[in-house]
């Protein structure tokens, strides 16, 4: 199969998370036709609201598995929703001078498309070991019923891979500049400011909610994160929403609330922040938190080394490891094996006409067969 036509109809899927628009099936039908034996898995939420397809892939032809490595690629197929202005139609998988165009293409459609091409090009060689695929639904909204239910169905299966490789973006400026070892942690905390509403004439009547909420947003601005554990970029926290339920200008609002969005490295557990966010605080002031995920950073050198040389010998670059940009499902794979995260630039996910370059697209899938090669002659054996 042309890596680029099934990238495409990937595209097509109008997979925006929870919908799954024949994304799997379309990734099953490939996987199967090849060889792989697929599962569909279907979990819903405790309430019942939620429901996600996933898919669990795996090629083996070894009887004796025991002291086997088995080599794991992730991915999720479910997108962002498209928004507005885009120059071409989101789901149509246009191409342009070069580049494909369509949400999802790079975030992460395009890196599953090359990994399952790349597997499917290995799997027809004389291969001896089992090589597993896992692809999610349900990535961008906190991968509950995606990744953290299909690893404990993979745990009690025992199918979980020993190494696992994550097809999301982590290139920066060219294709293979860099890896990603590891993600920050990132945390809201909603900040709601109690006041009594009055006149703004008469400052003895009333508690102004949203001064004191400035105050605060402005002193947990400025706050002096360490920054020991260098691995990580700084510790940051952005304002992201404001809100206050005022509608008159000689008003002084009773409620307003703000909402901080926190990326930290090593240094800090979400604990840690809820507690110094918090000690910065007054009696006025409550605070609601939601972390997504704790820092997290993994250095096998195995992994490291492998990877390397797959992408040096392919498209000549020698990556850099980083640990920035969002966090991943890496976080919940790390829990059971060693992972590392690689892919294609991250430069236009999320935005509105997200694209890739079409040469960026077959390196990356050659760059993943040289790493099945190698992982499968160095480390599996
Ligand atoms: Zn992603």
């Amino acid at each position: 199969m042309d890596m680029v036509s099934f990238c495409s109809d990937l595209i097509r899927c109008r997979s925006v998370t929870p919908l799954d628009g024949g994304a799997i099936d379309c990734i099953e039908n490939f996987l199967s036709s090849v060889g792989f034996d697929t599962k569909i898995l279907t979990f819903t939420s405790k309430d019942g609201s939620n429901t996600i397809k996933n898919l669990f892939a795996r090629f083996s032809n070894i009887s004796d598995q025991l002291d086997k490595k088995v080599l794991g690629f992730l991915g999720h197929s479910d997108v962002v929703p498209a928004g507005d202005s885009w120059s071409v139609d989101p789901f149509a998988a246009v191409q342009r001078n070069g580049y494909l165009i369509g949400r999802g293409v790079s975030d992460m459609k395009g890196g599953i498309a090359a990994f399952c091409c790349a597997a499917a090009t290995f799997v027809q060689r004389h291969f001896n070991g089992i090589l597993e695929i896992f692809i999610t639904g349900d990535e961008e909204v906190g991968s509950m019923e995606g990744v953290q239910s299909l690893i404990k169905w993979t745990k009690e299966n025992d199918y979980l891979p020993s190494h696992c490789l994550i097809g999301e973006p982590s290139s920066d400026v060219f294709l293979g500049d860099r890896i990603f070892l590891g993600h920050r942690g990132s945390m809201n905390a909603l900040v709601t400011a109690h006041g009594k509403q009055g006149h703004s004439a008469c400052p003895a009547n009333y508690k102004n909610s949203l001064t004191n909420l400035c105050k605060y947003v402005a002193k947990i601005s400025a706050y002096p994160w360490k920054h020991e554990d260098k691995k990580f970029p700084c510790t940051n926290l952005e304002v992201t929403m404001l809100f206050t339920n005022n509608y008159a200008a000689n008003v002084v609002p009773e409620l307003s609330s703000a909402n901080l969005n926190i990326r930290f490295g090593g240094d800090y557990s979400s604990q840690m922040l809820m507690e110094i966010l918090e000690k910065e605080g007054n009696d006025g002031l409550s605070f609601n938190f939601n972390t997504s995920g704790e820092a997290y950073y993994c250095d096998n050198e195995v992994l490291k080394h492998v990877l390397t040389e797959s992408i040096r010998e392919t498209v000549g670059l020698n990556p850099y490891f980083s640990a920035a940009g969002g966090t991943s499902d890496g976080r919940f794979m790390l829990a059971h094996c060693d992972v590392i995260e690689f892919g294609l630039r991250d430069n236009t996910m999320h935005q509105k006409d997200e694209q890739v370059k079409i040469a960026d697209l077959k390196n990356l899938e050659r760059i993943y067969l040289a790493f099945l090669q190698r992982y499968f002659e160095n480390i599996a054996q």
